[in-house]
Order: C-alpha cells, then sequence, then structure tokens
C-alpha cells in the first residue's frame, strides 16, 4: 500500500474491540499519514449500531460509533423523562455497553464516541465521565475512547478554558477530546444554524493556534474546525466549502511553534451530501474523523418506505391479502422483516463512506 506521496506504509494491526488510550492515537496518526479518515456514524440503537460494526467488517477498517444528546436519549427510548439528561447518560452508556459486547463478535475495532455537547449540555458530559471512571476503576480502561464538547458559541478564550479544564479530567482515563471552532452550519439535534452569520462558518488560523497552545501540553485532541459545512444536505447554496483552511492552520502551527507537519488531527462536521473530491482534499490537509449522519438516516429510511409501497397490500391486516382473503400477513408484518433493510441500507452506505474516505482495506485485525 502506498499513500499519496508514494511512500510504502504497512497496515496498521488492530485488535478488535473498543479501542482507548493510545491505541486511538495510533490510528489517527495512521491515518493521518495514510491519507485516509473514518467515517463517525451517529447512532441511535442497536440497529444503527450493528449498521455500523458490519460496514466496518466489510471494509476491514475501524468505525467511530458516537452518540449525541438525542441519540443516547432514544437509545434508551424517548419514554423517560430526560430535564436531568436522565436519559441521555443512560441511553449512550446502555448503547456503549452493547457496542462493547458486539464488537469482538463482528470482529472489528471501534472507537467508542459521543457528538456535540454544548455548554448546556456539560451535565450531560459529567454523567459520562462519571460512569468512565467507574468503569476505569474495575477494567483500568474508560468505557468511552473520547467526548467532544461544542463550545463554539461561546467567546473563544472560555471555549479553550472549559475545554482544558475536560481534556484534563479525560486524559487521566486514557481518553481524548474533541473541541469546534467555528460554527458548522446547518441544523442537527435541534440546533439549527441554518441563518447564521457567515464569517462565523470559516475557523481561521490563528484560532486553531490558540487550541493547539491550550490543549497540546493537557492530552490528545481533535478539532472540528469550519470551513462552510454544514449539517444536514442542502441545495447548493452560498456557503461554500474551502476545506484551504484546514491547511492553512496546520502551516500556520507548523511555522509559529515548529512542529512536523499536519500538527492537528482535524474532524469534518457534516459530511453528508460532500462530493468525494472535497472530502479527498479534506482528507489529505489531516482531517482524521468524518461525520455521517444525513446520509445514513436516509440510507436507513428509504429502503422501509420503498419495503411499505411494495408490500402495502400485505400491511392492511393481519389477514387477507392480494393471494386470498384468509391468508396471513405475519411474515410482512414482522418488524423484523423491514427494521434489516435499514440496516442493510445503511450498512451499503458506510460502506462507500469508508471508500471516499480512503480507509477501505487499510487496516489489518
Ligand atoms: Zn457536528
Amino acid at each position: 500500500m502506498s499513500n499519496t506521496t508514494g511512500e510504502t506504509m504497512s497496515k496498521l494491526k488492530l485488535k478488535p474491540g473498543i479501542l482507548t488510550g493510545n491505541a486511538v492515537n495510533e490510528v489517527f496518526a495512521y491515518c493521518k499519514e495514510a491519507e485516509c479518515a473514518l467515517p463517525a456514524v451517529n447512532v441511535i440503537g442497536s440497529h444503527s449500531i450493528n449498521a455500523a460494526l458490519t460496514a466496518a467488517r466489510e471494509a476491514k477498517s475501524p468505525v467511530i460509533i458516537q452518540f449525541s444528546h438525542s441519540g443516547g436519549q432514544f437509545t434508551a427510548g424517548k419514554f423517560i423523562d430526560n430535564s436531568n439528561h436522565l436519559a441521555s447518560i443512560s441511553g449512550a452508556i446502555a448503547g456503549a455497553l452493547f457496542a462493547r459486547a458486539m464488537a469482538p463478535v463482528y470482529g472489528v475495532p471501534v472507537i467508542l464516541h459521543t457528538d456535540h455537547a454544548a455548554k448546556k449540555l456539560l451535565p450531560w458530559i459529567d454523567g459520562l465521565l462519571a460512569a468512565n471512571q467507574d468503569y476505569f476503576s474495575k477494567n483500568n480502561e474508560p468505557l468511552f475512547s473520547s467526548h467532544m464538547l461544542d463550545l463554539s458559541e461561546e467567546p473563544l478564550a472560555e471555549n479553550l478554558e472549559i475545554s482544558a479544564r475536560y481534556l484534563e479530567k479525560l486524559n487521566k482515563l486514557g481518553m481524548l477530546l474533541e473541541i469546534e471552532l467555528g460554527v458548522t452550519g446547518g441544523e442537527e439535534d435541534g440546533v439549527d444554524n441554518t441563518d447564521i452569520d457567515n464569517s462565523k462558518l470559516y475557523t481561521q488560523p490563528s484560532e486553531v493556534l490558540a487550541a493547539y497552545d491550550a490543549l497540546n501540553s493537557v492530552g490528545s485532541f481533535t478539532v472540528a474546525a469550519s470551513f462552510g459545512n454544514t449539517h444536514g444536505v442542502y441545495k447548493p447554496g452560498n456557503v461554500k466549502l474551502t476545506p484551504v483552511i484546514l491547511k492553512n492552520s496546520q502551516e500556520e502551527i507548523q511555522k509559529q511553534r515548529s512542529t512536523s507537519a499536519k500538527p492537528v488531527n482535524f474532524v469534518f462536521h457534516g459530511g453528508s451530501g460532500s462530493s468525494p473530491a472535497e472530502i479527498k482534499e479534506a482528507v489529505s490537509y489531516g482531517v482524521i474523523k468524518m461525520n455521517i449522519d444525513t446520509d445514513t438516516q436516509w440510507a436507513f429510511t428509504h429502503p422501509i418506505r420503498k419495503y411499505m409501497e411494495d408490500k402495502k397490500d400485505y400491511l392492511q391486516s393481519q389477514i387477507g391479502n392480494p393471494e386470498g382473503d384468509d391468508k396471513p400477513n405475519k411474515k410482512y408484518i414482522d418488524p423484523r422483516s423491514w427494521v434489516h433493510l435499514g440496516e442493510k441500507g445503511m450498512s451499503e452506505r458506510l460502506v462507500s463512506a469508508f471508500k471516499d474516505l480512503n480507509a477501505y482495506q487499510k487496516f489489518d485485525f
């Protein structure tokens, strides 16, 4: 195998199961060198976790499984009051334990992560931190591999001060922190940034440098920078994707702090709807993780819609279909008949994400 500069690289050898601590750093360093990135899949329960695991098995690559605040809540069930984040905390924990149980069965390495936590969601992260500490005391490793804080709505100094404080706690458990600089456009999980001032959609290299200075001595971190990316898929509008912001930021830090090339691990939020060329360019500038949600939501829902249309006449009652008034419809009604179609659709979409991200068949396990 060779990277884009033509050097030969051997495939990174990994063990199936949840990766934590230095194993995660090694995966990201390898990704940067090989110019590939891992898809980070937003999951909402066992069906989407299994879709992610089977896609990783086919792609022969680790996968990042992540719970958003509402994804954790949905995993717990929307029946539980979530005003104190109980459902979001317990659902993410239950989902993480499910992924821990199944990753070795599927035979794939997995990075367990959580998505956006704005300032008002810090109690959610505090609850997960307690779970990580508890898990660590029993198993000598954290439950999750990493968490994300998204304090991009706060002033930069406050964003970095709180982020550094949390990274200190995470680092003690061998965990990484993802932060966000600038604002990802679009709408996701009830946060609507569709009308935000355009200048905020582009992170400045000086901001990435400030983050590097605040966090590099504290622990391992990744940066979600804004380069015109949006959550959700929209018709092309006046926001232009400019991955060169990432390149400029890497070069600024390298110059100012005399680091090696590409000192920062970048995360691409709002990857859905991006062209393979845009993804390739961003990855070449040090993106090692790309979030994918809207495209996999569509991939899950679309085959189920088709099933409901195709089997319409078998889904009107428990007995009676075009083959006879007394014919039973049990096998058509059984949710397993159509939920699995959603799982398959999602997994197929993820396999193409691994290919777009140049991670397909790049690992050995
Ligand atoms: Zn995001």
